[in-house]
This record gives C-alpha cells, sequence and structure tokens, in this order.
C-alpha cells in the first residue's frame, strides 16, 4: 500500500505547488504600531525617506583633515570640534584638522577622519602618527552609501524581526501596514483528550497538540483559533467541522490513521473534501492528510466571517495525532501554506547542514524519510555544527522532543549515515 503513497518530495512539491497559488492573491492589510511588528509581514514595500546615512558619517573619534596632508606628518592646526547630533560646522581651513566625534557629520573640506588612536596632539596642533597613513574616505561612510532616498529597503512579504524593526524606525515609520494574519482553526479530536486544566480519569491524556500546534502557528506568522476537542464520533466531526469554516486554515489532529475510531477521513469526505494526499513516505507523520474543503454554510444564525482570502475552499492539514508526528508535518507541510496565506516571501521549511557525531546504528525504516528528534551542537567556529539523535521511545515522546532542537533527515536510502557525515536537519 505504502509504495502508492507519495514520497516526501513528491508531497513537498505538491504543497508548494498549492502554496505559490495562494501566494498570488494578496491578503488584507492592517496598521500596527511598530512595537507589535515583530512576527508580522510587511504589506508595502518599505522605501528610505532619506538617504542612508543621511549625511557624511564619521565611524570614528578623531580627527577629520585631508587625508594628503595628515599622511605628510605635519602638524595640523586644531580649528573646530563637531559632535555627534551638530550640524557639520566648517568649510576646514586648509593646513588644519577638526574634532570630531563617532556619528558625527563630516565638514566640507574633509575626506578622511583620523582615529584619535592614531594622532599625537600638542599645543592645539594634531599629527598623525609617523607609522601611519591615511587614504581618502577613511573612516567616513559617504552620504547615501546604504541607500538613496526613495530606493526600496525592504519588498513587501517580508517578515519582520529586529533588524527590519530598526530600519523601520530609522525611516520614521512609528506604526506600518501590515498583512491580517491568517486565522488557523486548530481542531483536536480524540475520546481520550482533556482539557490541560483537567486532572484526567484514568485512560485519559491531557490534550497538549492544541497549545503545541498554537504556538507553532504564532511562530509562523498566524493567529491560531482553537476549537474545542471533539470526540471521535461522526456528528461531533461534522459539527466542529461546519465551525471552523470561517478559518483561512485548518489544522485537525488525531483521527487520521486507520484505526476503528479515526474517523476525520469519512468527516471531512462528508463535507465535501477534496484530497490531495492521504498519507505521505514519511516517518513520523505517515498517516498525513491535506485537502481542501467547500466553505460550509454558517450555522443557522450566523453569517460567514469575511476570512483574508475567502476562497471557496478551506485548506486543510489532518496531522496524525502523535505529538511528534504532529510537530513534523506542521513544520513540513502546513507552515509553508501559512506563509503564503501570511503574504510571506519565505514559505519553506528551514533546513540546514550539519556533521554526525556518533553513527547511525540502524535504520529500520529505509522506505521511508525519517525526521528524528535530534540535538544541534553550534559550536567551534567554522565548523559545522554537530548533530546527534536524541534517545525517544516513538512518536508519542514529547519529552524528547523538548529536549531536541532540531530533526535529523534520513533520507530514504538504505544506509543510515556514518560518523562524521555530513546530514540534513529541519530546524524548529
Ligand atoms: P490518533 O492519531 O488519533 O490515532 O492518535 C495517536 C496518538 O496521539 C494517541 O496516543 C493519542 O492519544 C495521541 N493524541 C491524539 N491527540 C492528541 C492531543 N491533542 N494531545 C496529545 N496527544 C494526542
Ligand atoms: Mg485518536
Amino acid at each position: 500500500m505504502s509504495s502508492a503513497l507519495p514520497s516526501y518530495g513528491e508531497a513537498t512539491a505538491l504543497v508548494a505547488e498549492y502554496a505559490s497559488q495562494l501566494g498570488q492573491s494578496r491578503p488584507s492589510v492592517e496598521r500596527v504600531e511598530l512595537g507589535r511588528a515583530p512576527g508580522r509581514v510587511l504589506a508595502r514595500a518599505l522605501c528610505a525617506d532619506r538617504d542612508q546615512p543621511p549625511f557624511a558619517r564619521s565611524t570614528r573619534d578623531g580627527f577629520a583633515c585631508r587625508a594628503q596632508e595628515a599622511s605628510a606628518h605635519i602638524p595640523l592646526a586644531i580649528a573646530g570640534s563637531t559632535r555627534a547630533g551638530e550640524p557639520p560646522g566648517g568649510p576646514l581651513p586648509h593646513g588644519s584638522a577638526w574634532e570630531i566625534m563617532t556619528g558625527a557629520p563630516v565638514l566640507p573640506g574633509a575626506d578622511a577622519v583620523a582615529m584619535l588612536e592614531h594622532v599625537e596632539i600638542a599645543r592645539e596642533h594634531v599629527t598623525l602618527a609617523s607609522k601611519r597613513n591615511l587614504a581618502v574616505g577613511e573612516n567616513i561612510v559617504a552620504q547615501g552609501a546604504q541607500a538613496r532616498k526613495g530606493d526600496e529597503l525592504l519588498p513587501a512579504g517580508t517578515a519582520i524581526s529586529a533588524p527590519q524593526v530598526a530600519l523601520l524606525a530609522a525611516c520614521g515609520h512609528a506604526a506600518i501596514e501590515v498583512f491580517v494574519r491568517p486565522r488557523v482553526a486548530i481542531l483536536t479530536t480524540g475520546d481520550e483528550i482533556v482539557p490541560v486544566k483537567s486532572t484526567p480519569a484514568p485512560g485519559q491524556i491531557r490534550n497538549s497538540n492544541g497549545p503545541m500546534l498554537a504556538a507553532m502557528v504564532v511562530a509562523a506568522g498566524g493567529e491560531p483559533w482553537i476549537l474545542p476537542t471533539a470526540s471521535d464520533d461522526a456528528r461531533a466531526l461534522d459539527t466542529a467541522l461546519i465551525q471552523a469554516a470561517e478559518a483561512d486554515l485548518l489544522l485537525i489532529t488525531g483521527g487520521v490513521s486507520a484505526g476503528k475510531f479515526d474517523l476525520v477521513e469519512p468527516a471531512l469526505a462528508r463535507a465535501g473534501a477534496r484530497f490531495h494526499f492521504t498519507g505521505v513516505r514519511i516517518q513520523p507523520g505517515k498517516p498525513l492528510v491535506f485537502g481542501e474543503v467547500p466553505r460550509c454554510h454558517p450555522a443557522p444564525g450566523k453569517t460567514a466571517r469575511p476570512t483574508p482570502r475567502a476562497p471557496q475552499t478551506l485548506p486543510f492539514f489532518g496531522l496524525p495525532g502523535n505529538p511528534v508526528s504532529s510537530a513534523v508535518t506542521f513544520l513540513l507541510f502546513a507552515a509553508p501554506v501559512l506563509a503564503a496565506l501570511a503574504g510571506s516571501r519565505e514559505c519553506g521549511p528551514r533546513f540546514a547542514l550539519a556533521r554526525m557525531a556518533p553513527a547511525i546504528e540502524k535504520h529500520a525504516k529505509p522506505d521511508l524519510t525519517r525526521f528524528l528528534p535530534a540535538n544541534c551542537t553550534f559550536g567551534a567556529s567554522g565548523e559545522l555544527p554537530e548533530v546527534a539523535l536524541v534517545p525517544w521511545q516513538g512518536s508519542g515522546d514529547l519529552a524528547a522532543m523538548a529536549y531536541a532542537n532540531c530533526f535529523l533527515v534520513l533520507p530514504d536510502e538504505p544506509h543510515p549515515p556514518r560518523q562524521g557525515a555530513i546530514v540534513r536537519i529541519l530546524l524548529f
């Protein structure tokens, strides 16, 4: 049966194609204060409001001068001083130098700044140290060297974190336009699942997938909407799917395997779902389901909430209930679709290369691409990070995943990597 399922690569290509189609329509736009911008996506390109830097700027404390005069090692009369925040002063008389601070504008006539540490000062004169030479432009960043007024600094679709916040601030944006975050419904299923605050009865477990996925949705630029857990019951699932119709993306956990009470796929089929795939040759996460369901009619008395995209169909992922499977399949497949819905230019999962620390003893599932909880040490400079598997008890092992900082990718090849081999890791 499993060979009929798409490989990891085939499923990835399918999701990427779907995400790129979604990415062609833009989400709606809202305005947020700069302090609330991290994690959001720029809706309009950011352009420089003035030259960057706005004036020729000294990068050192020292003396602005003519490089040629200073390099002759003759004493130059100190003609004035400019602090950061002051206008440049000047122009610089010939045969003189001008005291200047880091960040201050360089006065007309000066073409270099001699560092304070490289000069000798005596009797109101400054002389470049005999072993030093000064080149034209040294320790000065010319006006507009980084950007000219009106230049595009960041395109729309850029995800905002600290460096982008700094650039927005430098350009005078106290508030900015960002895309409205996609609303991601999280539907956990299972008769055994109880809310976090409950004391589980024998046989019950607390809902850890709901909060975990909510955290992953936030990190991927979405707005989580946690629905009440649905029991393993056709009616409960039908009702939950109607409720979820107002979302931009639906994540369902549990109930997608082949068990007697795995009723999610039939419920989706009853709702008219079109399945893009129902399983992928990966481990963990093989039962993953991806598709679209027509937006159901809203419950009586309610009007459908307009969604940022309001397409006719609601994309969904049915993630296997085991927590590690849910996390892996979210990162690999749901996060790219979510990023596209969020208007982000960066859509793919983040992979990196690392060096295998101890060899992997055996490769139990050579026909599957595997993603195993692992720990990566970002240590010595210039070396690839080293990665080692975290001992785990299978895809229900939450503690192993919480201890890990990445997943080791094992391609569907017969031989596991040896010690020192270069391997791929999936970052989270
Ligand atoms: P299922 O995919 O429904 O067969 O569930 C597989 C395993 O994941 C079972 O051991 C479930 O109890 C567990 N599981 C399902 N949903 C959750 C959840 N929301 N939180 C924690 N564990 C879950
Ligand atoms: Mg279940």
